[in-house]
């Protein structure tokens, strides 16, 4: 293990100071993913501010007829909150696909957002990967990259984000409250994390010295027409292969509105308005959701292990899109277990 100093931050302007002062630092909130990557020394912080105990834990409806989700609120808190379960049961179900009721429970909402790929070759120090030492290379190109990008990757890195959560927030237009030194931002799902191009390094748009505070999420939840499908190696306990995240709106046999989102295919959670844009004023069909699923794909690229992940993605967007239709999601809210 390496040498660091630790600090706890007494309140969110204080947890900004602190970061602010040292560009070497890191939070820390759940520590699921950070002590991981530390105990591997793939992070290297000079200190670790704890914001565990930083009131950001309330989940509160907006004004504008939406809900700020504080971002220490643990996961599985989130998952069973009576109003997500009620009006966005899309997370819920996205947060139950994840990890393991253990983890949920220590992980927080907004390290969830900031979680690192899980590229084997990143974890793995003695090989090269330009995400965790710009300029080395990147290992999976070549190398085993079955769980790989087939959408956005670039010459630089083709790992993949591993939520399952911001999923379903960037199906569903969420917002992310922050604090920084020069004050208050909120920033768009969609822009919150990066394609990789030729700084990898860099997963989000949150700049080093700014703290998470919350997610918005507006008021449409499409709390009747969705689902979250997960495809994975083994039923739980595995990141997505694939995931897909679908809601649909109706007006009659018409759909009004149509979101569509990918996990496990790219270094962001991929969605693209132009697909949604195609189902729009549709019946719900196969033939329909087949169109927009290779309008989606239309770009995707496969590696040497991963181009199954193609047909893959094709055949889960039907699936998911066709459960959403149906008001017959993959997975529900579970009777909470502790
Ligand atoms: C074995 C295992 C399996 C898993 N499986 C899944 C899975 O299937 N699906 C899935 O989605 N996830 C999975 N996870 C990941 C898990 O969900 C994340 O590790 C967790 O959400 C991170 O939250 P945390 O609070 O523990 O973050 P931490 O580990 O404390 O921090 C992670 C990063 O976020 C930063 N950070 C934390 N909070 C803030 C904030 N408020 N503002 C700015 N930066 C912040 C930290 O500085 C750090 O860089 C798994 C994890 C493990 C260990
Ligand atoms: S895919 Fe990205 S994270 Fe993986 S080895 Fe290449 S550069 Fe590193």
């Amino acid at each position: 293990m390496i040498n660091f100093d630790y600090a706890r931050a007494s309140d969110v302007t204080d947890a900004v100071r602190r970061i602010a002062a040292d560009p070497a630092a890191k939070f820390i909130a759940g520590g699921t993913n950070l002590l991981d990557l530390m105990k591997g020394q793939v992070e290297r912080p000079s200190r670790l501010i704890d914001i565990s105990r930083l009131p950001l834990k309330q989940i509160d409806e907006t004004t504008a007829g939406g809900i700020l989700i504080g971002a220490l609120v643990p996961n599985s808190d989130l998952a069973y909150h009576p109003l997500i379960e009620r009006r966005y049961p899309l997370i819920a179900s996205a947060i139950l696909a994840g990890a393991s009721q253990q983890l949920r429970n220590m992980a927080s909402t907004g390290g969830n957002l900031v979680q690192r790929t899980r590229c084997a070759y990143f974890y793995d120090t003695t090989t090269p990967c330009n995400k965790r030492e710009p300029g080395s290379g990147c290992s999976a190109i070549d190398g085993i990259n079955r769980g790989h990008a087939i959408l956005g990757a670039s010459e630089a890195c083709i790992a993949t984000h591993p939520s399952d959560m911001c999923v379903a927030l960037a199906a569903l237009e969420a917002r992310v409250h922050v604090l920084g030194p020069k004050g208050a931002r909120v920033i768009a799902f969609a822009d919150f994390h990066r394609l990789p191009g030729d700084m990898p390094h860099r997963d989000t748009n949150l700049h080093a010295d700014e703290i998470i505070t919350g997610i918005e999420l507006p008021a449409r939840g499409f709390a009747t027409n969705y689902s979250y499908l997960k495809i994975r190696d083994r039923l739980s306990y595995a990141f997505a292969l694939v995931s897909v995240a679908a809601a649909i709106e109706f007006d009659g046999d018409i759909i009004k509105h149509a979101r569509l989102a990918l996990g496990g295919v790219a270094h962001k959670p991929w969605r693209d308005t132009s697909a949604e844009a195609m189902l729009q004023g549709r019946s719900a069909s196969q033939a329909v959701f087949t169109e927009a699923a290779d309008h989606l794909l239309r770009d995707a690229r496969g590696y040497s292990h991963n181009a199954f992940k193609i047909d893959l993605a094709r055949r889960a967007i039907v699936r998911t899109l066709t459960q959403a239709a149906q008001a017959t999601p993959q997975t529900q809210s579970s009777k909470k277990v502790r």
